[in-house]
């Protein structure tokens, strides 16, 4: 182990760093304003998208005991897994695709973590203060003014951690229900635990934790370094232009204090100030940087009131910094870009053209076959029927696949929506017709109120081969 990865601490060694606490200064300018939108508008979207209805039902709904995600109006069940797999695959290759040309901007401005932060540190900040009244309490003995400001905090990130974890549930138990069973407090042990377990999680990482979270737990930052290239955007600072770095006199010109080799960086520390990583980003790229351009708007509204050009920090890449230019359309890009749409397009025509039946053949296993009264091979079979539209529907049942096959059992069987039925079936067959053992057969069903909603499923049909005049 490397000297520098242990700390000393008092009398004795320890193999962690103590925690620097942390407390960003609020910051203004257009990063942060697009920063603030993208929070309002994520967790605008959370809070509100469980309330919402489409035909009459919660339009986002994850029916686990029922085992069916509703999504606007479309019905996934188990079966439809594929479409799991495919959104799993679209969310990586965003993830490749936005990473390679603009860096951590996911981290910066959409990571829940992030957004979440905002809204504790605004929460903060609002019984607190800024930076410097925080600092000042932080240090100041516990007296009556302390305890109530901590207890008001905390009063208010409990209530909003509350809120989130009963929203959280409110996608996997109808909402409405569940703000039913909140007047009585008569929830059932299930949505206890979570809503407890969202609600201490969301306390936990984005009230206490905060950026331990980016630094120590997020694998994301581990290995996001593996797809930046020289010409990923990052946030960086200018260092030619602003080293050596050093407080002057805001009324020097700039010969004036670069007489002095005095570069633009007056040493005012507001990047790091603002940082909620703690970091200076003046130190070089480094991977507890989450993008989210703070330093940006704080660097700018300095070099703005000095009188200097702004961007001395600003979204750049080593290619770029070197003198090149920025690129984004590359090979890389260009080839994650066009993946990227191909599989969403898929992934649309799929959802688009997926039809909303299911049929299941289960064979009897008991009998092989038997022979009815007039000497026909007879085979049973159990016909499962999934109808996952949100509209009832009849469908025709009829059997094919091989000369003189009869079809006994219902001709029509009706469901009602999201719903199953088992319908028992039998098929008969002359045995003289038989060619082998094994014969291939089909299952058809078909809507009689929507013809475009129709399925076929093979099957086997299984008896012994005779002949003629034996
Ligand atoms: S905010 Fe700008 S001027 Fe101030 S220390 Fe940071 S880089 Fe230097
Ligand atoms: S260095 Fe700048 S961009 Fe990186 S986390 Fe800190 S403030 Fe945000």
């Amino acid at each position: 182990m490397s000297d520098e990865n242990v700390y000393v601490v008092g009398d004795e060694t320890s193999l962690y760093q103590k925690r620097q606490k942390i407390f960003p200064k609020i910051v203004s300018g257009k990063f942060n304003n697009f920063r603030v939108l993208s929070a309002w508008l994520l967790l605008g979207l959370y809070y509100l998208m469980p309330w919402v209805t489409w035909n009459g039902q919660q339009a986002i709904l994850f029916d686990l005991p029922a085992r069916k995600f509703q999504i606007f109006g479309l019905t996934f069940w188990p079966q439809d897994f594929i479409f799991l797999t495919m959104l799993l695959i679209i969310a990586a290759l965003a993830l490749f695709f936005f990473t390679a040309v603009a860096g951590r901007l996911w981290c910066g401005y959409a990571c829940p973590q992030t957004v979440w932060t905002e809204a504790f540190l605004w929460m903060e900040r609002l019984v607190e203060g800024d930076r410097n009244k925080q600092i000042k309490l932080d240090k100041a003995p516990w007296s009556f003014r302390k305890v109530r400001l901590r207890f008001t905090k905390h009063v208010l990130w409990i209530l909003f951690a509350l809120f989130t974890g009963y929203t959280f549930v409110g996608y996997f138990t109808p909402i409405r229900e569940l703000t039913e069973s909140l007047w009585t407090l008569s929830f059932s042990g299930w949505e206890w635990f979570w809503i407890l377990f969202y609600s201490f999680a969301t306390w936990g990482n984005a009230g206490m934790l905060r950026e331990q979270v980016c630094i120590y737990m997020c694998p994301y930052a581990r290995f996001q370094s593996s797809m930046f290239d020289k010409d990923t955007l990052i946030i960086a600072y200018d260092e030619k232009r602003g080293e050596k770095r050093g407080a002057r006199k805001k009324s020097l010109s700039k010969e004036e204090y670069q007489s002095e080799g005095l570069g633009d960086c007056i040493d005012c520390m507001q990047c790091v100030h603002v940082c909620p990583t703690g970091i200076d980003i003046r130190d070089g790229l480094q991977y507890e940087c989450i993008a989210c351009a703070a330093c940006i708007d704080a660097c700018d509204d300095v070099m703005e009131k000095m009188g200097y050009e702004k961007n001395l920090i600003r979204y750049t890449s080593e290619n770029h910094d070197a003198g090149g230019e920025l690129n984004p359309f590359r090979p890389k890009t260009i080839g994650y870009g066009l993946i990227l749409m191909l599989m969403a397009a898929i992934f649309v025509l799929s959802v688009w053209m997926r039809t909303p039946l299911e049929l299941d053949i289960i064979k009897d296993r008991n009998r092989l076959y038997l022979t009815n009264s007039e000497g026909f091979i007879v085979n049973i079979y159990k016909l499962r029927v999934l109808n996952k539209d949100q509209s009832e529907h009849t469908y025709k049942i009829s059997v094919s696949g091989y000369d003189g096959i009869e079809y006994e059992g219902p001709q029509q069987v009706t469901l009602s929506p999201e719903s199953t039925k088992e319908v028992p079936v039998r098929v008969a067959i002359d045995p003289y017709l038989l060619k082998s053992t094994s014969m291939d057969i089909e299952f058809q069903l078909e809507s009689i109120d929507d013809k475009s909603i129709e399925v076929t499923q093979p099957a086997s049909f299984i008896g012994p081969v005779q002949r003629r005049g034996r």
